[in-house]
């Protein structure tokens, strides 16, 4: 191999480095790629690829992007999955010797992003490290853009049950990116994550995860002696994945970090348990079918002002409470605000004009704010006395307490108000940013190329005096600087001290020596005052960074002050009421609603209805009804009814009292799950499995239709087994509602203990059915499927034949009801109903015989009979 340029070699030593990025590569003005990282960026972005010498036979593979307008490629390549070095010049190449130095300042990867553009604003970008081994798992995740940082783990002798806990908790933060030790992929979890969370985790260096040299990270970055302060001395679980994301942070930001300086650890079991399912089915913060916040409970609850209170808001979903003195706060703070509509709006006011004070502090720390931040800053810390003063004299203490606690942050204010402009550029390096009177220099270098301005005024005036050339004017380019222009007409009164310098079309271009001599007294101090400008501005940046901590608690106390003045506003004008809250595990709902169905309903109006459920003799509610009668947006209701009293929200409901649920579980329909290649009926049992495995009394379990995905017999018994398990109090005993359409198994009321049935009315009309929606003891007569079949418009060819079929099957008496003894057993009979259904067939064929006028039948019609 011959040598390769010097150059070159400088990248390939940059590029062994950074094996798994694409190297954006300063050249100049542009950022290169070469080789393989050429041949993909030139695909992914759509530019042309070429080539450059590199010392070797052939050409080197390269393509690039303008510098300044780099920030939209690597967006696009970050969102299709791939990591972007960014190399940059890191020495001025007018005072380089030899080759200019150069180093990767940042990776981006989708968990790093920090450009404002691609980030949901509503949403945090959370970057993940786990640590898994067969005893347990350590979760971490922080969001760079606001600095916020948590650590959990679980340690479990059941590695089934440290993986359970992990996908549950990772379906709820939602990471964007995820780093994790060997464990995850020689087991494969990670394959399991990527099905189920649909995220690509990359492999990562085991030796990110040593515990000596994590303890150190963690000891560096927060300078801190011991981690007791975070509590996680103990935890090693926690301790590895912190110190990996650290270090990994540290790696790829090479930035201090400032923002990140708290780890706030929590148990998982601190907040209500839902699993993926169910979060999924409830349809929390996104819809099932596609995926939007759109028809969500979240769509439903968001009305905040800040970015920042919509990802708290979020989080509050997705944590519903579990201690009751916390959800009373929220509740008291929500009651308090509810009744004064007019403080809600003013409130709702103040907040729309205070911008995402989390993420701005996030540019500061990586610098890449500019001048235009800064005022929203400012802008945003004005309105901070106004919000305080409204909240002050609260009734809720919780309101009160946030009121006096808002840090008025006016040193910061009178920082930026001192120094920066009202309107200042985007740019920060090309001057225009620093308000007059605040240092001396610059206003010097300012009043130097003023007052050379005004000198150049005056030389235009009387030149034009002494030639007589009315049009002559004074005028400036870049590469000229400043010229004196005469029209070609007016060429014979130029004056000998004129120095010709360019000719144009019309005009001629003239300097003199006075001339050029204030022209860099003029640059000079442009110049100079750029630099200085752009300076100060660094200065006041770093300034703030030492302000950072205090800016961040008062961005949480606005953001709660926001999620609580959205829960009230959406509560009053969907008429919510405050939920009572008892130890007594009672579930006490009096017409409750579905608080996104009863918005979506176009035609009808939404039926509210009562639901009663204890752990004595109404643990378990049977529903049955016909298909579309509202049984899954009842059952639903209640779980979503029972989430929002622990978020401490108001309910949709006239009346409700609720007992804390350490989790729900929900078992609905058939979910998207078969894109993972199990058959609908494995999935459905495996999470019967997992609601059966981690119930306890004080869950809620919403079971819809299980049992459908086999024959019926089976179905059946393992309905009825189910219900049997979890009704007994020494086995679970949870709080249940089960719709289904065995209607054998409302034989089971009187007979186990704690079972009620429900069921939801309809009205016949001639051939069809009206949904009436109310929820009613007993049990429906019928399925009315055939009606719904017909409503749903199959043809009534098919819906009359089944009606038919119906019928003599009722008149031969398949009644599955029949089949079970008086101590629950089912006989095991399912050949002799397959036999009668083809009885039936026989009979009619009989009957057709019988009919046949044998006399008068043709020959062809007797072989089309045939
Ligand atoms: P099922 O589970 O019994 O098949 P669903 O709960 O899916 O029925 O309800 C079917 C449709 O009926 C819903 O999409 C909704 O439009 C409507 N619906 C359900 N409950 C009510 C109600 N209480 N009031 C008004 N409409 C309702």
């Amino acid at each position: 191999m011959s040598k390769l340029t010097p150059m070159m070699e400088q990248y390939m030593k940059i590029k062994n480095k950074n094996k798994d990025s694409i190297l954006f590569f300063r050249l100049g003005d542009f950022y290169e790629m070469f080789f393989d990282d050429a041949l993909i960026a030139s695909k992914e972005l759509e530019i042309t690829l070429t080539g450059r010498e590199c010392g070797q036979k052939e050409k080197a593979p390269m393509c690039g992007v303008p510098f300044h307008s780099a920030d939209g490629y690597i967006s696009k390549l970050v969102d299709k999955g791939y990591k972007v070095a960014i190399c940059e010049q890191i020495e001025n190449p007018n005072e380089a010797k030899g080759i200019v130095k150069r180093d990767v300042v940042r990776i981006i990867s989708r968990g790093t992003v920090t450009d404002t553009k691609m980030l949901d604003e509503k949403n945090n970008n959370y970057l993940s490290s786990i640590f898994m081994d067969q005893n347990g798992v350590g979760i971490s995740y922080a969001d760079i853009t606001t600095g916020e940082f948590y650590t959990t783990q679980k340690v479990t002798n059941n590695s089934k049950e440290g993986f359970k806990a992990l996908i549950d908790e990772l379906a709820k933060i939602k990471p964007k990116e995820i780093i994790a030790n060997k464990y995850i992929f020689e087991n494969k979890i990670s394959d399991e994550i990527e099905k189920k969370i649909d995220i690509v985790i990359d492999k990562t260096d085991d030796w990110l995860f040593n515990i000596e040299e994590n303890k150190k990270i963690i000891k560096r970055h927060f300078n801190i002696l011991n981690l007791e302060g975070f509590g996680i001395s103990n935890d090693n679980y926690s301790i590895k994945s912190v110190g990996s994301l650290l270090s990994y942070l540290n790696e790829t930001q090479k930035n201090s970090l400032s923002h990140i300086n708290n780890i706030y650890k929590y148990n998982i079991e601190n907040f209500m348990l839902i699993d993926i399912n169910t979060r999924k089915n409830l349809e929390i913060t996104e819809t099932i079918r596609d995926k939007t916040k759109k028809g969500s409970l979240l769509w439903i609850l968001d009305k905040t002002s800040t970015a920042m209170g919509a990802r708290m808001l979020r989080k509050w979903l997705e944590e519903p409470l579990l201690n009751i003195d916390l959800i009373q706060k929220r509740l008291n703070a929500i009651e308090n605000l509810y009744e004064d509509i007019i403080l809600m709006d003013e409130i709702k006011q103040k907040l729309n004009k205070v911008y995402d004070i989390e993420r701005l502090i996030g540019k500061i720390v990586y610098g890449s704010c500019n001048a235009r931040d800064l005022i929203a800053l400012k802008n945003s810390i004005k309105i901070l006395p106004d919000i305080k003063e409204l909240l002050i004299n609260s009734k809720s203490e919780f309101l009160k307490q946030l009121a006096r606690d808002i840090d008025l942050l006016e040193d910061v204010h009178a920082l930026i108000h001192e120094a920066i402009v009202e309107d200042p550029p985007i740019q920060t390096r090309e001057g225009g940013i620093i308000k007059k009177n605040y240092d001396e220099k610059l206003d010097e270098l300012l009043n130097a190329s003023i007052e050379g301005k005004n000198w150049l005024n005056k030389l235009e005036a009387n030149e034009k005096n002494r030639t007589g050339i009315k049009s002559l004017k004074i005028g400036f380019n870049k590469v000229f600087g400043y010229y004196i222009e005469v029209r070609k007409s007016n060429i014979k009164l130029v004056p000998d001290n004129y120095i010709r310098k360019q000719t144009l079309s019309n005009s001629e271009r003239y300097i003199t020596p006075e001339l050029k001599e204030m022209e860099s007294k003029i640059l000079g101090a442009e110049e100079k005052s750029v630099i200085l400008e752009y300076n100060i501005f660094v200065e006041i940046r770093d300034k703030l960074k030492a302000k950072i901590e205090r800016m961040q608690s008062t961005a949480k106390i606005i953001a709660t002050i926001d999620c609580l003045n959205s829960l009230s506003l959406v509560s009053y004008k969907n008429n919510y009421i405050k939920p009572k809250i008892n130890s007594e595990k009672i579930i006490n709902i009096k017409k409750g609603r579905h608080p996104v169905v009863e918005k979506v309903l176009k035609n009808e109006m939404f039926i509210p209805n009562d639901t009663f459920l204890d752990n004595e003799d109404n643990r378990l509610n049977i529903i049955t009804g016909p298909n579309m009668a509202g049984k899954s947006t009842y059952m639903r209701q209640v779980a979503i009814i029972t989430l929002m009293a622990q978020i401490g929200s108001f309910v949709p409901a006239e009346y409700a009292d609720i007992c804390l649920v350490d989790r729900i579980f929900t078992r609905v329909g058939a979910s998207d799950d078969l894109s993972q290649g199990q058959s609908t009926f494995m999935v459905e049992m495996n999470e019967v499995a997992n609601i059966l495995n981690n119930s306890s009394k004080n869950s809620l379990i919403i079971l819809d239709e299980i049992g459908r995905g086999t024959s019926t017999y089976d179905g059946l018994s393992i309905a009825w087994a189910v219900i049997e398990y979890i009704s007994d109090k020494s086995k679970i005993g949870a709080k249940t509602l089960f719709s289904t359409h065995y209607h054998e198994l409302t034989e089971l009321e009187g007979k186990i203990e704690g079972i009620k049935n429900y069921k939801i009315t309809v009205k016949e009309a001639g051939e069809d059915i009206i949904f009436l929606r109310k929820v009613v003891r007993g049990e429906a007569d019928k399925s009315y499927g055939i009606e719904v079949a017909n409503l749903a418009g199959v043809p009534s060819e098919v819906t009359s034949r089944a009606k038919n079929i119906l019928r003599d099957l009722e008149e031969n008496d398949i009644n599955y009801s029949n089949n079970i003894s008086s101590n629950g057993d089912i006989k095991e009979n399912k050949s002799e109903s397959q036999i009668d259904i083809f009885k039936m067939k026989e009979n009619e064929i009989i009957e057709l015989i019988k009919s046949i006028d044998l006399i008068n039948l043709t020959p062809l019609e007797s072989m089309n009979l045939l």
